[in-house]
């Protein structure tokens, strides 16, 4: 079975955001940049399956701008046997890259695709279940558990309160959640090798895919920052602070 993984370059989740003073992102100048979280969780859940015997082939898909080359080069260190970068410098929505991703997959006729749940820079969680709805592969969201016998594929869903689990026919699509596995470091000679290993460049025209945009980014501001706190000198002090000023009792 062929699986397709799907990186996503991000801001490295140890950086502290700054927004733009105009409101129109985030600063991306000389920030650390990193694989997704979540689609390492997927990378390793696929090297997982490869070294069960499940998996034949890992192709590690991202789309982004030719610096995402670095991350598509980390998936071929934890494992992935080789990479596909749609390069494109315009920032995409989820529905352009579903569609691009799709098109990898038609070509690619992987059985199974595994994403992030979601991406920590833009948290849309979105792309995957596009993904579902264009191939109409079965879907399983929030996976912490992935067993697969035969031609099907059991997923244990992380939801509200507790798991649910499903069974879905391949081909299918699984999107992981934190407590899925626990994500390898690459060694040195995976790094050294994974520097040998095939990366193709595509772009979306070559694909035959439109990445024009319906959806504006009108603006991006950060928290409000919050005031500091105070020690109150007694359980007295603190229940009038709560009813006088926070006014919360
Ligand atoms: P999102 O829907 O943007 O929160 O992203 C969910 C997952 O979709 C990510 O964890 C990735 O697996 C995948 N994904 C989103 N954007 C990209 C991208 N530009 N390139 C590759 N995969 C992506």
């Amino acid at each position: 079975m062929k699986i397709l993984v799907a990186v996503k370059r991000v801001v490295d989740y140890n950086v502290k955001v700054r927004v733009k003073a105009d409101g129109s992102g985030v600063d991306l100048a000389n920030v650390k940049m990193a694989m997704n979280p979540f689609c390492e969780i997927a990378v390793e859940e696929a090297v997982r399956l490869k070294e069960k015997g499940i998996a034949s082939e890992i192709v590690a898909v991202s789309v982004g701008p030719a610096a995402a080359q670095e991350q598509l080069r980390t998936a071929l260190a934890l494992g992935a046997d080789r990479a596909i970068l749609i390069e494109s410098d315009e920032e995409l929505g989820s529905l352009a890259v579903a569609k691009l991703l799709k098109a990898v997959v038609d070509k690619e006729q992987s059985q199974l695709v595994i994403l992030g749940k979601q991406a920590i820079d833009s948290d849309n969680n979105q792309t995957g279940q596009m993904l579902g709805a264009l191939t109409g592969y079965a879907q399983g969201t929030f996976a912490s558990k992935v067993e697969i016998a035969g031609d099907q594929i059991n997923v244990t869903r992380e939801i509200d309160g507790g798991l649910q689990t499903v069974a879905l026919k391949l081909p299918a699509i699984v999107t992981t959640d934190l407590r899925l596995n626990e994500p390898r470091y690459a060694s040195l000679p995976n790094i050294m090798k994974a520097k040998k290993k095939p990366l193709e460049t595509l772009t979306p025209d070559a694909l035959g895919v439109s990445t024009a945009s319906t959806v504006k980014t009108l603006k991006v501001e950060a928290p409000a920052t919050r005031s500091a706190g105070i020690i109150v000198k007694s359980v007295a002090e603190l229940v009038e602070k709560l009813k006088n000023e926070a006014k919360v009792i």
